[in-house]
């Protein structure tokens, strides 16, 4: 894209949409950057524009056709540790969804459709001020859209935590500027778009999920109905080998249903470095040692390993599930199992398992001070307790070999185990970055050698982890090129993203 063929584009946004809704000035577009990224000029856009409205977005994605300007569509561009608002490819220009903030909330059918600007704190205050008895799902940090979430997979601690699974229909703007809805949207005037998914013929939802393949304007999700208790156990386990049983004793339960929230299973660091910095522990920058790790588990009153297993629905209902948890862990090796109990009536539980949005534990950024940071590296296993073993051995010696500290969790799917972790840095420490940048190459290699693959990653490595999806020798992403130019001819939308590159840029694949 030449600096003419910009600010053309540039005038046909303002003309469009109003010049104070077009970003352009070098505060703007750092604004738009990753603002964990050690180099933010790597993935900082040209520009942001943030329409209004549908029509808008459409006016929008027919100029940058007309001079074939990337964009890259955000909600809220919170996505920290997968690149924030920042686009694969610094030409793009963002498109900040995030001043469409509709929400259409039906309580009978517990069905919300949002527009991409609606934050997890707008639905919940929209919940509460007009006291709808649904729960929402949020995740660990919810400062993000709950579209922009779902749509990038994004996770919560109740039975709706599988954010993308939740989706119900959607409105989307292509790639060439047509409008359409899927599911039984596709009928005008239906009103079962939030209600039955399938709708007739191919269901395209998941297609537009973590894909370049369109915008998205409008999203349906299904809410929780408020249940009438929340019940549960805190595990505390001693040892880094007691993961491989409670896998096992898990696992079961998750599949047949008893527990229906995805617990996980998170090491020593995970509250120390949201509650604390790390020189309150120690002056050293080398490893930390087992006497850090036995005072900060004695701080927080925490084992090697700390669970969180919640049981929802009617009290008889949870309550008995719950005696069906505390069987399977009788007589093993648990170092402590602390109930917990909310039922309706009771003060707010407060939490993200209730669906509380929370932003504290941002504060894990600041773990090494200077200007902080992480990133995500979260392969899926199966639930099995020697693999999830297996793949903290050799994960945890990667951390010490790279010298950073360990910082992982074990977070059950129904038949599936996330391993999430977090390489928590300082961006003013030149080493250490370099280091990250380094392991986080060796854990993708680590995991593609056991044939496991990454369920979401940062912008800077979607090539590399969209590379180890290599059936039929990239089959995949052949499949998913020939949808992107059949969709998008001029390659306008989110090039790079997930690995999907139109015709024109596939030079640009790392
Ligand atoms: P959040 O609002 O939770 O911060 P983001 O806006 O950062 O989430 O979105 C996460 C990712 O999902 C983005 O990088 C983008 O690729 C994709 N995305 C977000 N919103 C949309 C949308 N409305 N249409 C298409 N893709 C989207």
């Amino acid at each position: 894209m030449t600096p003419s063929t910009l600010s053309a584009a540039l005038k046909s946004f303002r003309a469009a949409i109003g010049a104070a809704n077009v970003f352009a000035a070098d505060d703007d577009r750092r604004a738009y950057s990753d603002h964990y990224s050690p180099d933010e000029s790597k993935h900082m856009p040209t520009a942001a524009v943030a329409p209004a409205s549908v029509e808008e977005v459409r006016a929008i994605v027919r100029i940058a056709n007309e001079h074939k300007v990337p964009l890259w569509p955000i909600s809220r561009g919170k996505n920290f540790g997968y690149g924030g608002a920042a686009p694969v490819v610094k030409e793009s220009v963002v498109l900040d969804l995030g001043r469409m903030k509709k929400i259409e909330l039906d309580p009978d059918s517990g069905t919300v459709l949002v527009e991409p600007g609606v934050g997890f704190f707008d639905l919940y205050d929209y919940l509460q001020n007009n006291r709808i008895p649904l729960w929402l799902s949020v995740p660990g940090n919810s400062w993000g859209s709950v579209a922009g979430n779902a749509l990038d997979r994004g996770v919560g601690y109740t039975p709706y935590g599988d954010h993308s699974a939740q989706i119900c229909g959607l409105e989307v703007v292509l790639p060439t500027g047509e409008l359409v809805r899927t599911g039984m949207g596709a009928m005008s005037g239906s009103p079962t778009w939030l209600t039955y998914r399938n709708g007739f013929g191919p269901g395209w939802d998941q297609m537009f999920v973590q894909s370049n393949f369109g915008i998205v304007t409008k999203l349906g999700l299904w809410l929780m109905p408020e249940p009438e208790a929340l019940l549960g156990y805190d595990f505390e386990f001693d040892k880094p080998e007691d993961l491989g049983w409670a896998v096992d004793t898990i696992a079961p339960l998750r599949r047949e249903g008893v527990i229906r929230q995805a617990p996980s299973m998170g090491n020593w660091l995970r509250s120390a470095a949201v509650m604390t910095t790390r020189d309150q522990w120690t002056k050293s920058k080398g490893p930390l040692g087992e006497d850090v790790i036995t005072a900060i588990r004695k701080r927080f009153n925490i084992g090697w390993w700390s669970v969180q297993v919640r049981t929802y629905g009617h009290l008889d209902i949870a309550e008995a599930a719950l005696k069906v948890v505390a069987k399977a862990f009788a007589g093993k090796p648990v170092l402590a199992m602390k109930p917990t109990r909310w039922v309706r009536g009771d003060p707010a539980e407060g939490s993200p398992f209730s669906g509380v949005p929370i932003s504290f534990p941002l504060a894990n950024a600041n773990w090494h001070g200077g200007r902080g940071g992480h990133v995500g590296y979260s392969p899926m296993l199966p639930a099995k307790g020697s693999l999830a073993l297996d793949q903290f051995r050799r994960t945890h010696a990667l951390y010490e070999k790279y010298g950073m500290d360990y910082h992982a969790s074990f977070a059950f799917g129904e038949r599936s185990i996330t391993n999430v972790n977090q390489l928590l840095f300082d961006r003013d420490d030149p080493a250490m970055m370099g280091r990250v940048d380094a392991m986080f190459r060796e854990l993708v290699q680590d995991a593609r050698a056991k044939n496991y693959g990454e369920y979401r990653t940062h912008i800077e490595y979607m090539d590399l982890v969209a590379s180890t999806y290599d059936f039929g020798n990239g089959a995949l992403r052949r499949l998913n090129e020939k949808v992107k130019d059949a969709l998008d001819p001029n390659g306008i939308v989110a090039p790079g993203k997930s690995g999907i590159w139109p015709a024109a840029m596939r030079k640009e694949r790392k």
